[in-house]
Order: C-alpha cells, then sequence, then structure tokens
C-alpha cells in the first residue's frame, strides 16, 4: 500500500476505505463497518445513493466547472433557490463554498464587510462560546472556544471572547427552571457585550444544538430567542451555525426553526453534500445583501471552487431527496427510535450520565460517577478508547474527550444515515454498549 498520503493523523496508516452502501462502509480487507455517526454528520442519505450518483452523472455529462468570476450555473441556482424556500425568514441569499469553515469564514468576513458598508467600522469583534468549534482555517478558529486548539495559533485573526454554553445537564443550578435556566445562559451574552462595548461587536455565533464538541446538545427552550433579542437590542449579527445540524439532521430542515429563531447569517455544509461532494453554504439575510449590493457592490471574498456545479448538483439532489422522500418525519421517528434504544440499553448504565439530542443526532455523556457527574480523568481517553473498540467491532462512532472546563465528560456523537432502519439502530446501539461496556467497566 502507497503512504504517501498526509493524513489527519501521522500514527499511523488507517484501513483503506474502497466501498460504501447504504448505511455501511467496506475496507480494502471486505470488513464492513456500520455508519453510526455519517463519518462526522455528513452521510444524511447514506452511502451510494442512486439519486444522488445519477444527478452527478448527468451533471458532469453537461458541465463540470465554469468559474463563478464568469458564470454562475444551473444547479447553483436551483440549490440557492432551493435553500432558501427552506431557510428560516429572512434569509434571501446564498453564497456557496466548499465545506463548514470555508463558510464559517465567510461569514466572520461578510459580518465584516457589512458594518464597513454601513459606517460602523469600529464593529470588529465577535463573541463565541466556550469550548465551540466552528472550523480550522485561521478566521472560524479564531471563532471557536476550544482553548487548546486556539493556543497552538495565538495570536489569532479575529478578536473573540467567549461566553457560557448553553448546557443544561452541567450547568443548570439545583432548584432553577429549564426557563430560568435558558435565559440566565443567554444574559451571558449581555454581559459580554456590555463589559467590551457592544459597538465594537460584530456578531455572536453559536450552533443551536452542540455537534462534535459537546455530543448534540440542543439549547435549552428560550435561549435562542433571547439570543436573537440580545442581538438585535446591541446591533449585533447573529450567525448560526449549522455546518453540523442543518439539513434536516435534527428532523428539522435547519435546527434553528425548532427554536423559532432565524439568523442573520447562516451556515451549513456536512450534510448538504452529504458526502457526495465537498460543499457548504452561507446564507444572509437580503438586509446584509443589500447592504454590499448598494455600497461598494462586491463582496470581499471568494474561492475558485465556489459555487462548482458538480457539488451543486450533488447538493441539489440530497435536498431533493431530503424532501421528496418526507425524510424529515421519518429523522423525528427514527431519531425517537434510537433515543428510546439508548435509554432502555445506556440508561441505567452507571457511567453514562446524559442521553440527549434532537433528532438523529444523538449524545451521550459519559462520567466517573452518575451521582455527582464528575468526568473520567481526560488521562484515560475514555473517548478515544471507546472509539477503538467500536470500530474494531465494525461501529463508526464519533467520540471525543473531556472538556477545557475540566468538568464536562467524555462523550459520544450518533448522526447515522436518515435511511437506518430499526434493526440497524438495533444494532448501532448493542454495539456501542458493548464498546463502552468494554471500555468503563
Ligand atoms: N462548524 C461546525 C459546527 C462543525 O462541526 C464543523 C466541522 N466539524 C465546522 C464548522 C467545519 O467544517 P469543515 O470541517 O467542513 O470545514
Amino acid at each position: 500500500m502507497p503512504d504517501h498520503v498526509f493524513g489527519r493523523s501521522t500514527r499511523g496508516v488507517p484501513p483503506v476505505a474502497v466501498r460504501g452502501e447504504g448505511c455501511y462502509l467496506f475496507d480494502a480487507a471486505g470488513k464492513r463497518y456500520l455508519d453510526g455517526s455519517g463519518g462526522a454528520a455528513v452521510s444524511c442519505l447514506g452511502h451510494s445513493d442512486p439519486d444522488v450518483r445519477a444527478a452527478l452523472h448527468r451533471q458532469l455529462d453537461r458541465l463540470a466547472f465554469a468559474h463563478t468570476g464568469f458564470f454562475t450555473s444551473e444547479p447553483a441556482e436551483a440549490l440557492a433557490d432551493a435553500l432558501v424556500a427552506a431557510a428560516p425568514e429572512g434569509m434571501e441569499r446564498v453564497y456557496l463554498v466548499s465545506g463548514g469553515s470555508e463558510a464559517v469564514e465567510a461569514a466572520i468576513k461578510l459580518a465584516r464587510q457589512y458594518f464597513l458598508e454601513i459606517g460602523q467600522p469600529q464593529r470588529h469583534r465577535v463573541v463565541a462560546r466556550r469550548q465551540s468549534y466552528h472550523g480550522n482555517t485561521l478566521g472560524a478558529l479564531a471563532a471557536g472556544g476550544n482553548a487548546w486548539r486556539r493556543a497552538q495559533f495565538a495570536p489569532l485573526l479575529v478578536e473573540t471572547s467567549h461566553i457560557v454554553r448553553c448546557y443544561a445537564y452541567r450547568e443548570q443550578a439545583a432548584g432553577e427552571s429549564l426557563a430560568d435556566y435558558g435565559r440566565r445562559a443567554a444574559d451571558a451574552l449581555e454581559e459580554e457585550l456590555l463589559r467590551l462595548g457592544p459597538d465594537t461587536v460584530m456578531a455572536f455565533i453559536a450552533e443551536p444544538v452542540v455537534g462534535a464538541t459537546a455530543g448534540a446538545v440542543p439549547a435549552v427552550p428560550g435561549y435562542l430567542p433571547r439570543i436573537r433579542e440580545i442581538c438585535d437590542r446591541y446591533g449585533v449579527l447573529l450567525i448560526l451555525d449549522e455546518v453540523m445540524c442543518g439539513m434536516g439532521r435534527t428532523g428539522r430542515m435547519f435546527a434553528c426553526k425548532e427554536d423559532g429563531v432565524a439568523p442573520d447569517l447562516l451556515t451549513v455544509a456536512k450534510g448538504l453534500g452529504a458526502g457526495y461532494q465537498p460543499i457548504g453554504a452561507l446564507l444572509a439575510t437580503g438586509r446584509v445583501y443589500e447592504a454590499i449590493a448598494s455600497g461598494s457592490g462586491f463582496f470581499q471574498h471568494g474561492h475558485t471552487y465556489m459555487g462548482h456545479p458538480m457539488a451543486a448538483a450533488a447538493a441539489l439532489a440530497v435536498v431533493t431527496a431530503i424532501q421528496e422522500r418526507d425524510l424529515l418525519a421519518q429523522v423525528r421517528r427514527r431519531g425517537a427510535r434510537l433515543d428510546a434504544r439508548l435509554r432502555e440499553v445506556l440508561g441505567d448504565h452507571p457511567h453514562v450520565g446524559d442521553i440527549r439530542g434532537r433528532g438523529l443526532f444523538r449524545g451521550i455523556e459519559l462520567v466517573r460517577d452518575r451521582a455527582t457527574k464528575e468526568p473520567f480523568d481526560p488521562a484515560l481517553g475514555i473517548h478515544r478508547r471507546i472509539k477503538a473498540a467500536a470500530f474494531a467491532a465494525g461501529l463508526i462512532c464519533y467520540p471525543m474527550g473531556g472538556t477545557i472546563d475540566g468538568r464536562s465528560g467524555d462523550h459520544v456523537l450518533l448522526a447515522p444515515p436518515y435511511i437506518i432502519d430499526d434493526g440497524q439502530i438495533d444494532d448501532l446501539v448493542a454495539m456501542l454498549a458493548a464498546a463502552i461496556e468494554a471500555t468503563c467497566p
């Protein structure tokens, strides 16, 4: 086997994936893996979907590439129309890029340019949340709140400060109602804006349902509406990052619809291309777009592959499949089953502290002690061991480590394809339970 690919890990060559079919991947040795996390919440339609393949073949036969400096294309236009039609109220424009980090990067730059165009150049800061992840390019990394990731590349390009997360399992006080907790968590934004000087801040960014860094933690009811109010009160743009939780993953095309909140800027990626093509999108309100259109008339940004016809054709087929196959209802139904099975099988496990999520986006938090919620010692690398045990048994799941505050436990994120059936849900839960049992006895 050649070994010149510079992979994520330099500690060895992983198995070679050679084929995907439905909810399964196969490696070169013929081993089958149940894709319990869609890779990283990517493969929402499963592997080798016939409609997406057909759309890609058709597009390839017609037009593979036309540079956006000269042209738009039919699939890009149709995709933008479909996204706007499904998006929260007020989203009118779609900027197509090639992935999640690019979408966040574009959102930050668009926010900055918006304030320059409307004559508020002093607004340059971003507020985000602790422990958040919004991508790995330098701007997106600057927005994210993971101290370890940030430290290595400091000083970062965008001045960002971080407020508490909305994380009821860890942060809700004894005797505090969920509604009061949601208000308190959101009010941290107002305090931070007042501390910084609100007219120096351009945007607040958050995931409506936190994916990789917390394990499918939804905002509590009332939190996002209050965040919206605070942003409006101080003229700050609200960026919702739905790179992971968007495109039907939570049972709504856009997760924020569940919260009844529309942002100013909205990012999607992973499930949009569903693994068939690298693509991401930034959705913007008419107000933000108009400021640029009637100002300089040119967004100072761009990537060679943005709006790529093949990527747009794949994404259009994905959006069409989600809508025409009524997959949002299916995600809600199968998500409820996954949740119920997880609770049945793991609900009483001494090291399972919390089971949460929405739709087919579920998380399990592992703790040393259920009563005190004390996490495992991070040095034990519980999440890595669960991942390895599950992978060896033929299950792909997405575990992540305990967190910077030293208080959160290791967790496992589940985000299977929307086509997962009841038997596969049972297999997933059984294999995961065995991996947890072997790792946290
Ligand atoms: N935002 C969120 C919420 C993400 O989960 C991710 C990827 N895990 C990104 C942004 C970055 O996306 P990408 O890896 O496609 O650049």
